[in-house]
């Protein structure tokens, strides 16, 4: 070995230098350098771990077969990395096993850790600066030649095909990482919880009757003639009942399961980290969960900052127009209802005659002409498709020149209306501003979706508009106990589960004015996305039968269990959910949250590898009293 070139080892893996320069130590140095990662295997390094401080050794390494370059050398992989592998040409049994070898077969090899030339030196790869001098290998599984998929460039293969053959894809470089981070996060999160506060994991059933409101359930055929079980959509009440029973911290990761059809990016089976704890204030809860977070955050990512940002319902929506705001970036919502009562456009003074009605705008500040008109009115058909909004007015106004409006209602609006709106959004030259009118929250829901839209195609076009490398993590609280039903029908329901308890500065509406009833509800918001929610109890028998029962017309006696139990000697309680696969695809990047899920199921619930859900026979349902209806056409 050349000195420049030990000299350039030594310093590249400065770490080790103290085992390496007392190298004559050899077994001391071996066993120093059998990481854990390997311990209780027929290996002694893994394909990624080899440093200057193995040369001369003697190493066993086993992995898949990455490259084979005719019979020169293999380069073999496992998920901590690559080593590259000298295939000595004198050696005719090495040569032939080498010579017939596939990719992704899964071989074993020793030889002795070698320098590289100094020409041949990858410095873009960790074990570049080495190569092992081959003197034994085995197949120990040899691949098929044509596979179904490559794992080396699995980004060019198509999601289905990702999914058909996980087995593979679950090699590639990115789902190693990420199911490796979610696996130590995790450890870090029990290791929080259970060893160091006293938590108690408790697992609790999955064949579970149905839970009246909230979101649809999958129903499991029991033997019992029309009897069925449902599969929790979460252990809400378990975990309550838990609190009556004494166990006065209670978690779990749990696997939850909402049969909630076609919604984007989520899993009819997803998994939960369940919390409730007893005689606990919402306080409590907040701060145990922004403790948890930072002694769990996964070593090398931004660090987050706490106490998180807290935000109300009502702040996040008119300054948002979203109950989970995108906080990477600003281009806040402004009210400019009070300038447009009497500004000479009908189309808005109509929407706040009814005392309901406000007016709204959002600002791009020099929007370089990136927007045309089709663009907008694209964005705006979207903005009010996807919340169904067919009332709220979205008027986009450009401000050119001398300042002045180029606006459909530019001709109509009072001078002195515009002056004052561009006065308070501090419009100028280059300036896109889009207006909205309409009920309630609703023009600002618009022009929250019409923000984020912008932000996305303002990124697609190399404007960044998001700040990169950051975890905005944000409560909103102060949630309504109760909305309108959603599908329109009469009457109220939970905005979240019936189970919340009343704001205690607005429990005496309870029985008089349910729906201006705040709820003791949080959300965990982490860059637009709610990661997390949950709420103080209600823990009075009558007060949740009186919420059953008389607010949301529900039959309570599918709750006797819990309303017994409520009777018997309850504390005052409360708990939080989080959901771990959206936490953990956000803190990978990872573009959907099938990519920090090992096996996932496709957006229609079908697993494309086992091709469930599938059939079963006629036989079978027998025993489940079971016929299946003819399609109808
Ligand atoms: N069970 C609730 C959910 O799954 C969370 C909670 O209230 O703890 O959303």
């Amino acid at each position: 070995m050349s000195f420049t070139l030990l000299r350039r080892i030594l310093t590249k893996h400065k770490n080790n230098i103290s085992f390496f320069k007392f190298g004559k130590c050899v077994r001391h140095c071996q066993i120093s350098f059998l990481s854990d990662a390997v311990s209780f295997t027929d290996r002694t390094h893994t394909c990624g771990s080899l440093t200057g401080s193995n040369v001369g050794e003697k190493v066993k390494l086993c992995g898949w077969v990455q490259y084979n370059r005719g019979g020169k050398f293999i380069v073999i992989r496992d998920w901590s990395g690559i080593t590259q592998v000298i295939v000595p040409t004198e050696k005719v049994e090495v040569q032939e096993i080498v010579q017939s070898l596939t990719f992704e077969s899964v071989i074993e090899v020793t030889g002795k850790v070698l320098p590289r030339p100094e020409e041949e030196v990858n410095p873009a790869m960790a074990t570049g600066d080495l190569e092992i001098d081959l003197e034994e290998i085995q197949v120990l599984n040899k691949a098929s030649e044509s596979l179904p998929i490559p794992v080396y460039d699995y980004h060019k293969v198509s999601e289905m095909m990702r999914m058909e053959y996980r087995y593979m894809d679950i090699r590639n470089k990115q789902m190693q990482r990420n199911l490796r981070l979610r696996s130590k996060m995790m450890m870090k999160i029990r290791e929080f919880l259970a060893n160091i506060h006293e938590f108690v994991d408790v697992e609790t059933p999955t064949l579970f009757r149905r839970t009246p409101g909230g979101a649809k359930e999958f129903i499991v055929p029991s033997g019992q003639p029309g009897k069925f079980y449902s599969l929790p959509q979460s252990p809400q009440q378990f975990k309550q009942l838990l609190m009556v029973g004494g166990i006065d911290r209670y978690f779990q990761i749990a696997r939850c399961y909402r049969d909630e059809g076609s919604k984007p990016d989520r899993q009819p089976e997803f998994t939960q980290l369940d919390i409730e704890m007893s005689f606990v204030k919402r306080e409590g809860i907040i701060k145990l969960i922004e403790e948890m977070m930072v002694y769990s955050w996964p070593e090398g990512e931004p660090h987050i900052q706490t106490p998180f940002p807290h935000l109300t319902y009502d702040q996040a929506m008119r300054l948002y127009g979203s109950d989970k705001p995108d906080t990477r970036f600003d281009m806040k919502i402004t009210d400019i209802t009070s300038r447009c009562s009497d500004g000479g456009v009908e189309l808005i003074s109509n929407q706040l005659k009814t005392g309901n009605g406000s007016v709204v705008a959002i600002k791009i500040r020099d929007e370089k002409k990136l927007f045309s008109k089709k663009k907008l009115e694209d964005l705006k058909t979207m903005a009010l498709k996807a919340l169904n909004d067919t009332q709220t007015v979205v008027i986009p106004v450009r401000v050119i020149e001398d300042g002045s409006w180029q606006s459909p209602i530019a001709k109509h609006m009072k001078a002195n209306v515009k002056d004052e709106i561009s006065n308070d959004l501090d419009l100028q030259t280059g300036d896109l501003a889009i207006l909205a009118a309409g009920q309630c929250y609703k023009p600002n829901e618009v022009l929250g979706k019409i923000r984020l839209l912008f932000a996305d195609f303002l990124e697609s076009n190399g404007v960044q508009v998001r700040e990169k490398n950051v975890f905005n993590f944000l409560w909103v609280e102060d949630f309504p106990l109760f909305l309108p039903k959603e599908d329109g029908g009469e009457g109220l329901e939970s905005a979240h589960h019936p189970f919340t308890d009343a704001h205690p500065e607005d429990r005496h509406m309870l029985y008089t004015q349910p729906e201006k009833v705040r709820g003791q509800h949080y959300d965990l918001v982490l860059n637009g996305n709610e990661v997390g929610g949950g709420s103080i109890r209600i823990h009075d028998p009558d007060v949740q039968k009186y919420v059953l029962e008389d607010v949301l017309k529900e039959d309570s006696s599918q709750l006797q269990h819990l309303l017994k139990a409520f009777t018997t000697g309850c504390p005052p309680h409360g708990g939080i959910a989080l959901g771990l696969d959206r936490l953990f695809a956000i803190i990978c990047g990872a573009a959907s949250i099938r990519d920090v899920i090992a096996f996932p199921k496709t957006q229609d619930g079908k697993d494309p590898m086992s091709k469930a859900p599938a059939t079963v026979s006629q036989a079978e349902l027998d025993s489940y009293h079971i016929q299946i209806k003819p399609k109808s056409s």
